[in-house]
């Protein structure tokens, strides 16, 4: 079978059954990293002052280091630097790059970043084809400079501006690009902030943040005013039990989603990678009706779908090879279309036909089984 999953406290767990669709038994717990670094920048950010009051209060240790670059994170092989990297956290000042902030069509506007990086260990992960180096999950404690810079974007979205049915979001902030934020917010308070900075903020924004984690309690209650929308990341039993090693369960996650509906946040679903298994219909069918039967209830729900498919590139199916060495997950360049994305860079698709069937099945099945869902995008 596939390599082991870890756990989300960087401890092995047992394999559940890989060729069936058991759930694992037990809930993801909150990550607690083995090692937190500090550079002495982070030190001077009132947030990294912060991060390491909610470390100290959970007993969890911070090592300063010398200089403001990472380093020592590199162990004698590829297996053995995956494992010191996702199991360790470093607080450190954002790049200056990530301070002008790039267009992220078709999810939002703009993308802004408060940590890179993520402990858990989804056999697909984007982050293999996007970040390099050893996948070490840096935070940000420069995050009320973050915050702050963001009015300057307010109003010159794209996708807001174009979008006929996403103009009633006001310019849209993207928070998740490079991270799971409820897989950090108990180590960081991060997005909790940033909920609270723009349920705070007078002009027509949304900041949007989406997660495979069911830690949602710390923002019950929020002053969010309607201006987050939280997505759950899900994916049919076969996807979600066998390759999203140290999340949450799918039910889990489907219980977030009911409470924050409850608590008025507007809520979404990001269906990501829709991978093409045997019997996919019969699979992502009893996702989208167990979505319906959790939101059963939910007085004016506001809910939205993102539908993203399964896609590779040749340095992403390198890198997650070598993570996860015995993965059955399919990245066969024969059974794919090639594609050219941004800058020329090639990606591998489900050819035309697969991608059809796909797409239609979904936009019919949302209409029929979820009538109160807006459908984003497809990708
Ligand atoms: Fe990657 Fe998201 Fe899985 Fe984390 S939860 S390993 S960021 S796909």
């Amino acid at each position: 079978g596939p390599a082991a999953p870890h756990s989300a406290s960087g401890e092995m767990v047992a394999l559940h059954d890989l060729d069936g669709v058991a759930p694992p038994a037990q809930a993801a717990r909150r990550w607690i990293p083995k090692r937190v670094v500090a550079t002495p920048a982070a030190y001077d950010h009132a947030h990294g002052q912060r991060i390491m009051a909610l470390l100290a209060a959970r007993g969890i240790e911070v090592e300063r280091l010398r200089g403001n670059r990472l380093t020592g994170l590199r162990g004698e092989s590829d297996r053995a630097t995956y494992a010191r990297a996702k199991s360790t956290m470093a607080i450190v000042v954002s790049p200056p790059s990530r301070r002008k902030l790039q267009p992220i069509a078709p999810s939002a506007d703009w993308r802004f970043d408060l940590a890179e990086g993520c402990p858990a260990h989804c056999q697909y992960c984007y982050l293999a084809g996007s970040l390099s180096g050893p996948p070490v999950t840096r935070v940000y404690a420069d995050l009320d400079d973050i915050l702050a810079g963001l009015g300057d974007y307010v109003g010159r979205g794209t996708i807001t501006s174009r979008r006929e049915h996403r103009r009633d979001e006001g310019t849209t902030f993207e928070a998740s690009c490079y991270t799971d934020p409820l897989a950090l917010d108990h180590l960081t308070g991060s997005w909790r902030r940033a909920v609270e900075h723009f349920g705070a903020w007078d002009a027509p924004v949304q900041l949007r943040w989406t997660t495979k984690f069911d830690d949602v309690g710390p923002f019950v209650g929020l002053a969010h005013h309607g201006r987050t929308r939280v997505r759950l990341s899900v994916n049919c039993r076969p996807v979600t039990t066998r390759v999203e090693g140290g999340t949450s369960r799918l039910e889990d996650r489907l219980a977030a989603l009911r409470r924050l509906a409850l608590d008025g946040y507007p809520v979404g679903l990001t269906i990501a990678p829709i991978i093409a298994v045997p019997d996919w219909r019969a699979h992502y069918g009893e996702l989208l009706d167990d979505v319906a039967g959790v939101l059963r209830g939910v007085p004016d729900i506001d809910l939205t779908a993102e539908l993203i498919t399964h896609r590779f590139t040749p340095g992403s199916k390198e890198v997650l090879l070598g993570w996860y060495p015995r993965t059955k997950l399919e990245m066969d360049e024969e059974s794919r279309s090639r594609k050219h994305g941004k800058f020329g860079a090639v990606k591998y698709v489900y050819p035309p036909e697969t991608m059809a069937g796909l797409r239609t099945w979904f936009h019919e099945q949302i209409a029929a089984r979820l009538p109160a869902c807006r459908i984003l995008y497809w990708t």
